[in-house]
């Protein structure tokens, strides 16, 4: 070999493990391969693999928190309403992290302002009656101002959202939440903390959220270790009239 193709051959030597990385192929991943699902027929619809909570017929999948008896708020029209007097209701069956999609409605003629006006609430993790939970705030906030990390779509007192995508009352809003529950160490610390995304009518209005723990009415937010949870929706005390809910379910992402 002259010495002139020796340092060829030598160049070509060294640069050979960056010519082996255009190959399109060592990039590619083949498994493991995602499990087919049927989407639904309008993106608000149930796809295959979800746990239908509410389909406009029955409370089935729902039970009082404070007693665990059946749930008794008032199913109509395809809908149901709040009902007040009997309190909180949540879902029998219990999840960690999910995908949630429900749909809710303050209705026409609503009263009432700042956070008496249409208060409800969806609690992400309900672990018994006497827990505060992690509460994503429902109320009419079309053209109703109260403090904003309290308003609809906030992380109640902990993030407000990134807009405010609210539909007049009347018209029905989407809530569509991805939940990552908070993981705790076997001595009950946070091993990592609990996130939320939410879309609201579509648009991105939690993005990632961090959470420093349950959402308090009065005092900042703290955890208490739990491994799963009902998901609840709140019969709050405000005097205006109630809201409903529609076409609630969830995708178990565990
Ligand atoms: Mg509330």
């Amino acid at each position: 070999m002259t010495k002139q193709n020796a340092i060829v051959l030598a160049l070509f030597v060294l640069a050979a493990p960056a010519w082996a990385q255009t190959d399109p192929k060592a990039t590619e991943q083949w498994e493991p391969v995602p499990k087919v699902i049927a989407p639904g027929r309008q993106d608000s619809a149930p796809p295959s693999d979800a746990v239908v909570l509410f389909d406009g017929r029955d409370l089935s999948q729902w039970e009082s928190t404070k007693d665990q008896s059946p749930a008794r708020w008032k199913v109509h029209d395809g809908v149901v309403t709040v009902d007040k007097a009997s309190g909180n209701i949540q879902t029998k069956q219990h999840f960690k992290n999910y995908q949630l999609h429900l749909e809710w409605q303050a209705p026409v003629g609503i009263t009432g302002e700042g956070q008496a006006r249409g208060n409800s609430g969806v609690f992400l993790a309900s672990t018994g009656p006497g827990d505060a939970g992690y509460e994503i705030q429902i109320m009419d906030s079309f053209n109703n101002k109260t403090y904003v990390n309290g308003q609809a779509a906030s992380i109640y007192k902990q993030a407000a959202p990134l807009v405010n995508a609210m539909r007049p009352p009347g018209e029905w809003q989407t809530y569509d939440i991805v939940w990552t529950a908070p993981v705790f160490a076997a001595d009950g610390t946070v091993k990592t903390p609990a996130y939320v995304t939410l879309f609201h009518n579509g648009v991105l209005v939690q993005n990632h959220t961090q959470l420093t723990g349950e959402t308090f009415y009065i005092g900042k937010p703290k955890y208490k270790p739990y491994t799963d949870a009902a998901i609840k929706l709140q019969a709050h005390g405000d005097p205006s009239l109630p809201i409903s809910f529609r076409n609630i379910w969830v995708r178990s992402l565990d």
